[in-house]
């Protein structure tokens, strides 16, 4: 007897697989990794099968076969992962699963088929009648010539007709061939003669070939924008390569690091497959088919690209590492850096991330390697700190060093960078008589004014309302504009600058797609002009004839109650002055109303070293990361008193859980959200594994419970 366990594919959290099917002999192909139809109580659901035994704790009578099998099976180490995955956040097997799975193999049975080409090819008979035998109209002629011409079966969609007419008189073949919907490669950056590398450079190349060949590795590449990382991705990719190897490129998104995609594609051609969510969903079938074939060995892309379905693994990058996109905001929350260990771990290939800000919990574990200046030799720029506590009122939003070097920006006609923590145009607004505040219905929030569209709006849950002439409670007309979001800043950047033209990058800007890759596009290609925008502008693209870059509000992340507050400072002022002043002087102001935080001295003196060392002994003195495992917990309903049950049942069942020096705390409130009230539970152990475990086998036991009931639970472990 041979039993498959199977896991099926299915959103309930309360369901415990895997469960058994027998299978028969016409199942005798199934193994681990196959995709199957089976009936589940009165459903029929899709599964995967994760395990084969010879004997099943179940009745012989009660086991049944399934219905089918669906597609190709998934590598095993797929399937591993995915289970990985979804024990190691907290999520189920099924959601895990979901991850690996070739994209579009479909829920309702709506799968994603290949693309079918019709091909023709001259046949024998064809041949001897081109050589003069039988009668020919000209077009048929030059049909049968095209094909001659040809040497083998070409496309033949576009004469179908008259082709099919000469298959008829046996003087062509038809065939069909499946064929690869590939996505148009992108054209940022031009092809680039392979430089000789630098002695840092080679001598991270040695240090990741030493890891192909041997049983893998883990590598940190610590340098500036310009620095040469890429350089050494490529050559590393090639070494892979040569050993038959496969690759994994992860990038923060597709769309910010359109030159880090051109250059593999440049270098290494149809052999890189490329998979992110802007690709068509046949798109992304026949790359992530491709792969899988090995006709890619090179997969390039966001955070689910760590699950390409690539054999023989030899290397996964990690590019621009710090970056908050590697971690997935809904449930897996997994974290695309650690499932790249992981991975690699486990398949013996080498990780390398690369960054100009590494992260402290890299710093702390990977051994690096640093590159310790640009590749052209142009110096970094120098940063100044501006403290805006100085300033006398009537300034408003710049500090006189600000709107003096944005004034000095238009003669002789330059390019700058402004960074804004905000968008639209005040994130603040209240009533001068009464004091009353706009906030969102839903939202513990308060309300954005955004002058296009005459809205305020809420960032949360999209909730918008018009514009008050006048206040709600006192009827007051008297209503004030607090704080400038890009939408303003924009507009007073450009009376400044004026004649030169101002680009607004954000998440209104850039909704409509293809508009982020256009907005960028035409600072880079203008002559002069200034980019303004959120955190957006400080991501992926390089200029590099950008002399000024301004950030207004630096520390407005570090107001965050956050204990990443300070990394995330550091790394957002670091990266935003590193992509200035290339090939030239570069000039950096921060406008601040803490010049004195640790984050924001030690960007200035482009100390990452110094800032990271500083930052380890805080988060080891206070627990944190990377010297404990955080794991939170939260409850959200419409009633605070549900989320509060909830939550007190949660945090009462997992406390006896707990290891020893594992610390919890709450429950406590987190800020309304779209209509929820929610609670949270925070969980800090040493010990990783076993406070995992037990937050996983408190909530399984918990889900079922009442107190549960309509209340939503999310787990997210090394919450961000
Ligand atoms: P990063 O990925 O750190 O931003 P890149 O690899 O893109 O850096 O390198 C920046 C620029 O310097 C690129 O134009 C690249 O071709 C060039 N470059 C990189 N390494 C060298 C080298 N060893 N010699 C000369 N030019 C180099
Ligand atoms: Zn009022
Ligand atoms: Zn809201």
């Amino acid at each position: 007897m041979t039993i498959a366990k199977v896991e099926p594919l299915t959103t309930a959290r309360a369901l415990r697989g895997p469960f058994d099917y027998l299978l028969g002999e016409r199942f005798a192909h199934v193994g681990v990794g196959s995709l199957l139809l089976v009936p589940f109580g009165r459903q029929r659901l899709r599964g995967v099968v994760t395990g084969l035994a010879e004997t099943s704790e179940l009745a012989p009578e009660r086991l049944v076969n399934p219905i089918a099998v669906l597609g190709d099976p998934l590598p095993e180490d797929l399937v591993e992962l995915g289970l990985w995955v979804g024990r190691e956040y907290c999520s189920t097997a099924s959601r895990g699963l979901e991850l690996v799975l070739p994209p579009g193999s479909g829920a309702a049975g709506g799968a994603i088929k290949a693309r079918v080409e019709l091909r023709a090819e001259l046949t024998k008979a064809g041949r001897d009648a081109l050589d003069g035998g039988e009668r020919l109209g000209p077009k048929q002629r030059s049909a049968l010539e095209r094909l001659a011409a040809a040497g083998g079966p070409a496309p033949a969609a576009d004469h179908r007709d008259s082709l099919k007419r000469l298959e008829k008189r046996g003087l062509v073949a038809l065939s069909e061939a499946e064929v690869s919907r590939r996505p148009d490669s992108v054209t940022v950056g031009v092809k680039r003669e392979q430089p000789v590398l630098t002695a840092a450079q080679a001598q991270a190349l040695e240090r990741i070939t030493a890891g192909l060949d041997g049983t893998g590795g883990e590598l940190l590449l610590h340098g500036v924008t310009g620095s040469g990382k890429t350089e050494v991705y490529l050559t590393a990719t090639e070494a892979a390569l040569e050993r038959g190897r496969g690759v994994i490129v992860l990038v923060p998104e597709i769309g910010l690091t359109p030159q880090t995609v051109s250059r593999f594609e440049a270098r290494f051609g149809d052999r890189v497959a490329v998979l992110h969510s802007g690709l068509s969903a046949g798109e992304r079938r026949d790359e992530w088919q491709r792969l899988r074939r090995g006709e890619a060995r090179v997969c390039v892309g966001p955070r689910s690209a760590v699950f390409a379905p690539l054999e023989g693994l030899g290397l996964v990058i990690v590019d621009e590492e710090h970056d908050s996109s590697y971690k997935q905001e809904s449930d897996p929350r997994y974290d695309a850096r650690d499932v790249a260990r992981r991975r690699a771990d486990a398949e013996g290939a080498m990780l390398v991330a690369g960054t100009a800000t590494p992260r402290p919990e890299s710093w702390d574990r990977l051994e690096r390697i640093v590159l310790p200046e640009r590749a052209d030799g142009s110096p970094m720029p120098g940063i100044e700190v501006v403290d805006m506590r100085e300033r006398d009122g009537r300034e408003g939003h710049f500090h006189a060093a600000t709107r003096e070097a944005l004034v000095r920006l238009v003669e002789p006609k330059g390019k700058a960078i402004v960074m804004v923590p905000r968008r639209g145009w005040s994130p603040f607004m209240d009533c001068r008589t009464c004091g009353h505040s706009w906030r969102c219905p839903n939202c513990d929030v308060s309300l954005v004014l955004h002058r296009a569209g005459d809205v305020m709006r809420c960032h949360h849950c999209g909730h918008s309302e018009s514009v008050p002439e006048r206040c709600p409670e006192c009827d007051s007309v008297s209503i004030a504009r607090h704080g400038a979001g890009s939408e303003r800043v924009s507009e007073l950047v450009a009376q400044i600058v004026s004649p030169l033209p101002v680009f607004r990058l954000d998440s209104d800007s850039a909704a409509r797609k293809g508009a982020h890759a256009r907005i960028l596009s035409e600072f880079d290609g203008a002559e002069s002009g200034v980019l303004i925008g959120t955190q957006m502008v400080a991501k992926g693209h390089d200029f590099e004839d950008v002399g000024l870059s301004v950030i207004i509000d630096a520390d407005s992340s570090l107001r965050f109650p956050d204990f990443r507050a300070e990394e995330r400072t550091f790394a957002l002022v670091s990266q935003l002055a590193g992509r200035s002043g290339r090939g030239g002087e570069g000039r950096v102001i921060v406008q601040t109303m803490a010049p004195g935080a640790e984050a924001i001295r030690r960007a200035a003196a482009h100390d990452a070293a110094g800032f990271l060392e500083g930052e380890l002994e805080r988060r080891r003195e206070l627990s944190y990361p990377p010297f404990a495992t955080l794991v939170r917990i939260e409850m959200a309903a419409r009633e605070a008193s549900a989320a509060e049950a909830a939550a007190r049942q949660a945090a009462a069942r997992l406390r006896p859980l707990l290891p020893r020096d594992a610390m919890l705390l709450g429950p406590a409130p987190r800020f309304r959200l779209r209509d929820r009230e929610r609670r949270q539970v925070l969980v800090k152990a040493q010990r990783r594994s076993e406070v995992i475990g037990a937050v996983r086998q408190a909530l399984e036991g918990a889900i079922t419970a009442k107190a549960f009931r309509g209340v939503q639970l999310s787990v997210d472990v090394d919450p961000q």
